[in-house]
């Protein structure tokens, strides 16, 4: 929603009330559009100088509060949208900060290359993929995105740096996964990877209960590149768990039939249909949600091989559907994803058996395998088993359940992804993130002052507030009553 008009400090900027996917804790934030470069470096100045905070903000495809500063400066970086140079012989393009991963694949699937690692929706952008370096279903056996970054212009308060995993390992791998707060990416190069067709080839297994699900994974999933499980969060019993594996790759050419091998590399998704402004009440409740987790785990085969679909029916199936995170009602909703060691699955299991005694009304969840970790401390991918599970905002129980969980996760060993995150407590996270000293002490090497602040990093913790210049004008935090607690207290 759009307030007033603002000129913060030089800047043309405009008072928006913002929130993340999850449309929990909106707070209210001067958005200033950049086009440039040299924008960037004005808009952190003009903070800086003014004793504001400010963070970056891509296609607000983070649930929570990480892409948002109340009372601060946002300075929004979908403009930075352009291919600037690709050298496809060596599989590397550069690209602004700005440049979605959609934009990505429609750009250079047809020329026979992919991106390294995709997420659920492909509307995210660069920079937003560096800042949480985001995971796909090949972390097994890939890693993630900051993986296949090979530089990077970070704008920060000291000055405009060209940083890579060599030339600055602490400051690259403080940025992987560092959520906006070391900087702001103004362009990088990724390592694309090829394909001979835009099309997959998917195996599918259904999977009886959660043990019948992890041991399935465990024993196959090193034979495939692609792997997830979409589990039934409503079954309970002998049926907790319960589960729909769709495991696979890249079609080969060869394995298209005769006729669409012409065309093997034309990609053109389309949104389908759009949840209404107001969508029907009551359209989530435990009732409609076990009917159609019921529909959909008969709907799925008990085992089908090689079956070819294309790249957005098995990476973003939700695409389709415009604006789906109205489908949880005005209070919007959470996502839970976090991640447990191999070996603790009894804590897997845990989380999922108070999930569904709850009762809340999850349309399924997610579980994926991760590989080892990237070198980055608040990177959220490490070697064991990541469960994501939409819940609605609305029970008085969510909030309580949800802490306990957090420790569940924690006393495994775990984390909670902080892209998702829009109300964990700050005591479980330095538990859940060791190596958070050492990614401050780097932090504070390119921002001393604290200019670089969200919601996210305020509700945590994770950094000082800026300190007020002398004769500075602070920028108030306003937020709407909402932002005053966390999204589900
Ligand atoms: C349907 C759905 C499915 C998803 N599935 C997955 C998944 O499978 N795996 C996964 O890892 N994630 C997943 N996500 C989360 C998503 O990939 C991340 O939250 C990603 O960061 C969103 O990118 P964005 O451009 O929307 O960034 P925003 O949400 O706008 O911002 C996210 C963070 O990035 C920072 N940021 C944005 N741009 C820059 C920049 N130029 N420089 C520095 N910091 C910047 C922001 O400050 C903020 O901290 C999913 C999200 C949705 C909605």
């Amino acid at each position: 929603m759009t307030n007033t008009a603002t000129t913060p400090d030089g800047l043309h900027g405009t008072r928006r009330s913002l929130t993340g996917w999850g449309r929990t804790a909106a707070s209210a934030c001067d958005v200033v559009p950049v086009r440039t470069a040299e924008d960037v470096d004005r808009a952190l100045a003009a903070a800086a100088a003014a004793g504001r905070g400010v963070v970056a903000r891509g296609l607000a495809r983070s649930y929570g509060d990480a892409a948002q500063c109340a009372g601060g400066i946002v300075v929004d970086i979908t403009g930075l949208d352009t291919v600037l140079e690709s050298d496809l012989d060596a599989g590397l393009v550069r690209v602004g900060a700005g440049v979605s991963l959609d934009s990505l694949m429609r750009a250079f699937v047809p020329r026979g290359w992919f991106v390294p690692a995709t997420p659920g929706t492909r509307y995210v952008t660069v920079g937003g993929a560096i800042a949480a370096d985001i995971h796909g279903k090949n972390h097994h056996r890939d890693g993630s995105f900051c993986s296949y970054v090979t530089r990077l212009s970070l704008a920060t308060p000291a000055g405009r740096l060209e940083v890579s995993p060599e030339s600055d390992p602490d400051l690259f791998w403080a940025t992987a996964g560092g959520m906006g707060l070391t900087g702001i990416v103004v362009d990088a190069t990724l390592r694309m990877v090829p394909v001979e067709t835009a099309t997959m080839r998917v195996d599918t297994e259904r999977a009886r209960d959660l043990d019948d699900c992890i041991g399935r994974m465990a024993e196959r999933d090193g034979e495939y590149r692609y792997s997830v499980a979409w589990i039934d969060t409503l079954s309970r019993g002998s049926r907790m768990g319960r589960a729909v594996l769709t495991r696979g790759d890249h079609a080969r050419l060869e394995e298209l039939p005769a006729a669409r091998r012409r065309d093997a590399l034309r990609f053109d998704p389309a949104v389908r249909v759009r949840v209404p402004a107001t969508p029907p009440s009551g359209l989530c409740n435990p009732v409609t949600v076990a009917a159609f987790n019921e529909l959909w785990f008969r709907k799925a085969p008990r085992a089908r091989t090689g079956e070819l679909q294309s790249i957005s029916t098995y990476f973003h199936p939700l695409d389709g559907v415009g604006a789906w995170n109205r489908m949880y009602g005005p209070r919007g909703f959470i996502q839970y994803q976090f991640v447990v060691p191999f070996g603790a699955e009894d804590a897997l299991r845990g989380v999922l058996t108070r999930v569904s005694e709850g009762r809340m009304a999850s349309f399924l969840a997610v579980l994926k395998r991760f590989g080892p970790a990237d070198p980055g401390p608040l990177s959220f991918p490490t070697a064991g088993w990541t469960l994501a599970i939409d819940l609605p905002v609305g029970s008085p129980a969510l909030s309580p359940m949800l802490d306990a969980l957090d420790e569940t996760v924690a006393g495994a060993g775990g984390r909670v992804y902080l892209a998702k995150d829009a109300r964990m407590r700050p005591d479980v996270l330095e538990a859940m993130y060791p190596r958070l000293s050492e990614w401050r002490a780097t932090r504070d090497r390119v921002d001393p002052e604290g200019t670089l602040v969200s919601d996210l990093s305020r509700r945590l913790g994770l950094v000082s507030s800026p300190r007020p210049r002398r004769g500075a004008r602070r920028g108030r935090a306003r937020s709407s009553p909402k932002a005053k607690q966390s999204a589900t207290r």
